[in-house]
Formats: structure tokens, sequence, C-alpha cells
């Protein structure tokens, strides 16, 4: 047995064993391991933990490694990288105090109780590619369930002290998480989701997904309009499909479990809770999901690829505003080439046909292509593979007399319904993304005119020759192209007042470091 380093050759990393065997394994036959090791729970840490008598066990034991393209797939602990396991069935015995409330990630088979004052716990999954428990002697458990394509889904929701107010937000978000996915994307096929609310102190277990089981968070006294609570709950229970059946390599493409994760987040959560208010909802202040994932990507948008092996990120902040909220706001963006339905259309035969099989980000971006029946090689070039930043601009707008020597024909005496005037409007490609953008110009006798560029140039300029000036003209009136840099120049308005934009920018700076917090905080 030896420690191996495949990532960086840092020999004092001691994450990844290899173990040499005797004798090869002949084709068709198996070997069996008996790995004794022993854990030390650390005080709650990158979801893992004690805090006080809260214990949130993850990342425990040893893990195998991927044969995966026919070689061993083992990659080391790094700070950013998160999972790649295989598939198989875990049977548990959990001894603990018999006062523990417990909640794992499998079928609970058998309790028994010990003369020592402890009860062993026994429990069965299969399809997983991890196993996760909890135990607390201070949750108050509840029981719900659902039933969606498969059958009845148990839900265990495991509360801490002073957070019961938000048990009923919790489970409205997973009920309807699981109802979403199972009509979108695919049927969730296991009998339970156990979901654990970590007490006050312990806030660091929180936000994270293992197989059939999800830890939260929430807040004593969490106002309604903040929808942390749900946003939690759907984030990780997403993670069930992307991550715990789909089960990508996260080391070396963690955009298509994070990513597509962040997407299907803003897909349900505005479904379940409104498009402009799955995040904040107060009367004075409203924010849906896709403001929160444009937010994280604009943070750090140009130096890494969405595409770039996770420890290799520029840093901690490139690496959650590219995987998370790049390939969110990506796929939002491809909408607008592909249409929402067809786009929904693709994951649904992504998951269906890689479910349970490790597929890579090539099988994502093919499927897609397959369901769409478009070539799409110069978006993903751009959008997953390169740093391009999107920002198109509206230049210039302005309407003058066409015959502007001709005194007589524009005085003010006379009256000016004849009077022609020539409008321009000019749009510039700012930045070195190269995407189709519609103009829509507006006029002052309430005539409009529409264009589509191909976006292709640095820059186009339209003109019009009209009895009518100008009143506004926009770019991406509907913000279908999330992916724009910056929002605030894509309009222009005749006697737009810029102070009033100006406090507006500021506004969003403000929200987009506050609301960045908030995303940091889910993995
Ligand atoms: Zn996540």
């Amino acid at each position: 047995m030896q420690f191996i380093q495949p990532d960086d050759k840092n020999t004092d990393d001691h994450t990844v064993v290899q173990i040499t065997l005797p004798k090869p394994i002949a084709p068709g036959a198996s070997v069996e391991f008996h790995i004794v090791f022993h854990d030390v729970l650390p005080k709650v840490v990158e979801r893992t933990g004690y805090a006080h008598d809260f214990d949130m066990v993850g990342q425990w034991f040893p893990k195998v490694g991927v044969w995966w393209k026919n070689a061993w797939n083992c990659h080391q602990f790094h700070a950013n990288t998160e999972f790649f396991a295989d598939f198989g069935t875990f049977d548990v015995k959990i001894t603990v105090p018999q006062n523990e409330i417990v909640g794992a990630g499998g079928d609970l088979v058998s309790s028994a109780t010990n003369p020592d004052g402890t009860k062993t716990l026994t429990y069965h999954s299969e399809d997983v590619h991890d196993f996760s428990w909890t135990a607390s002697p201070s949750f108050t458990v509840v029981e719900d369930s659902w039933t969606g394509s498969q059958g009845p889904v148990k839900i265990h929701l495991l509360i801490s002290p002073g957070h019961e107010s938000s048990s009923q937000r919790y489970i409205k978000a997973a009920k309807g998480s699981l109802q979403l996915f199972d009509e979108w994307y695919g049927p969730y096929p296991y009998d339970r989701l156990t979901m654990v609310d970590p007490p006050h102190g312990g806030a660091d277990a929180g936000g994270m997904e293992y197989p059939t089981l999800i830890t939260l968070g929430t807040g004593v006294h969490m106002p309604q309009g903040v929808l942390a609570p749900e946003v939690v709950t759907e984030h990780e229970f997403g993670h069930q499909y992307w991550y715990g059946m789909v089960a990508t390599n996260e080391f070396e493409e963690a955009w298509l479990d994070e990513g597509i994760n962040s997407y299907t987040e803003v897909k349900v959560m505005d479904a379940l809770y409104g498009k402009n208010t799955s995040v904040l909802n107060f009367p004075f202040a409203q924010m849906g999901e896709s403001g929160l994932q444009q937010i994280g990507y604009l943070a750090d948008p140009a130096k890494d690829p969405i595409s770039r092996f996770a420890w290799l990120f520029y840093n901690n902040n490139s690496y959650g505003g590219i995987t998370y909220s790049k390939t969110a706001t990506m796929l939002l963006t491809l909408e607008k080439v592909i249409g929402e339905d067809t786009l929904r259309q693709a994951l649904h035969t992504y998951f269906m046909r890689y479910r349970f099989t490790h597929p890579t980000g090539e099988d994502f971006l093919k499927t897609i292509e397959e369901v769409s029946g478009k070539d799409l090689h110069w978006y993903f070039n751009q959008a997953v593979y390169g740093t391009q930043v999107l920002d198109y601009s509206l230049a210039d707008a302005h309407s003058d007399p066409l015959k502007w020597w001709d005194a007589a024909a524009h005085d003010s005496k006379k009256s000016d319904k004849d009077e022609i005037y020539r409008t321009y409007v000019t749009v510039v490609r700012k930045g070195d993304f190269q995407f189709p953008v519609d103009l829509e110009v507006k006029f002052e006798d309430h005539t409009t005119a529409t264009e589509h560029w191909d976006g292709q140039d640095r820059w186009v300029r339209y003109h019009y020759d009209r009895k009518t000036k100008i009143e506004s003209a926009q770019i991406d009136a509907h913000n279908q192209i999330t992916m724009d840099r910056d929002y605030f120049n894509n309009s222009y308005i005749e006697d737009a007042n810029p102070r009033a934009a100006h406090k507006l920018r500021n506004i969003w700076v403000f929200a987009s470091e506050w609301l960045s917090q908030l995303l940091a905080w889910l993995t």
C-alpha cells in the first residue's frame, strides 16, 4: 500500500492510496478487501463534524476509486473539488447511545438495544455512491410523504431546536422539487429522502448533498421574504439527480453537477415561487433566481472556462462563480437559441440515458445538439470552452431632420407633420462573445421597428426615415441574454435621467455583494 499523488506530485498529500495486489485479477474474477479504519470527527467544518450534541457524519470512510475510461480515476482531495465515486450497495451498522435520534442515507432495516446503553441501527442502500448519517438527541422528527411516478417516497425531516418554524417551508420546497423533477427530468427511484437541519453553531454542516440525504439551513427568525430555506432545499434535492444518479466526475467536470443543478434550481424555484420573487420577496425588494445566478457569474467572468478541472481554477471565487453560476447563465441564454421546452427535453433525455453511468461533458452537449437538431459548436466553444465575455451595447440613437439644411422645412411656425426625420441606431459588440441580438426601436408616433442582427461584426448601424422621431431603443428587450455583462447599456430612452440609472447601479452593486454571500454558502 502506498500513497500516490496523481494530480500534483505533492508527496505530503496522503489522500489517495494505491494497493498493488500480489497477483492480477483474472477477467471475470473478483477480489474482496477488508479495510479497518478509524475516523475522528472534527468540529463542524466543510459540511462534516460535530457541534454540541449534533453529529454530521460525511466523508467518513475510505472510498474506492472509479474504473472509468479504462483506467482508475482517483484524484487527490483538493480544497475546491467535490466527488466522484462508483455505485454500490451499502450495508451499514451504526452503534450510538440510545437517546440519539439518527437519520441516514438508507432504509432502516433493524434496530436493537444493547446492554451497555447503546443501540445498533442497521441500514441498507442500493444504487448509490456514498453513505452519510447524522445523530442528535435534540432533533424533532417531522415525517411526511410524497407519491410520484415510481411510488411513495418517505420524507424524514430532522429539525434542530428553535428552527421549527421553517419545517413546513422545507417540506413544501422538497415536495415541489420532487414533483417538478419527476415531471420534467425523470423519476426519483428511491423510497426515502432524509433532510437534516443543522443546529445553531453547526451551520457549516448545512447546504450539502449525499445520496438520499441532504442537509439544509435556516435561522431562528428567518423572514418569509428571504427564501434561503427553500433555495437550499431545492438545490440540495436537485443534486439527487445530477450528483446522485447521473454521477459525473466532479473533479474534472464540476459544472455537470453544480452547474446543471444551478440551472434546474432557477427553473424549479421560479416555477414554485415566481420568476421575480424566488430569492427575495418583500414589497420593497424582490429578486428571482436568474438574477442571483447572473450576480454569481459576473463577479469574475473571464478567468476560467467552465470546462477546467476543478482544482486548477484561478481561485475559490472563480471556481464558484463559473462552475455554478456561469453554467446556469449559459444554459438560460441557450434557451434563446433552442427554446426553453427543447432544453428541458434535452435534460430529460440526458438524465434518462445516462443515469447511473458517469457521462462526460461531451455526452451532455451532444445530447442538447441531438434533441434540438442544431449545431451548437459556435455557442459551446465560447460559453463552455472559452472565457469570452458577452456585452452588446446600444452605443447611439438619435433623430435629426432629414433636410437639415432646409430651414423652411423645419420652421417651428409651420406644421412639422410633413417633416421627415432620419433616425440612426448603433449597436456595438463590446465583448469578444458573438451572439445574435434583437433590437427594438420605438418612435414617438407609437410605430416600432425590429431588427435581428447576427452579432458577428464589431458594430451595426440602422437608419430609418420617418415622419416621427425616436422615443426609445432597446436590445434584448425580454432580458433573455442572461450572459450579457451589462444590462445598463442595452437601452436608450430620449430624455432619460442618468442619475436614476447611476443610483440603480449602486443598489445593484450592493445587492450583488450581499447575494453572492448567500450563493457561496451552497455546496
Ligand atoms: Zn451544490
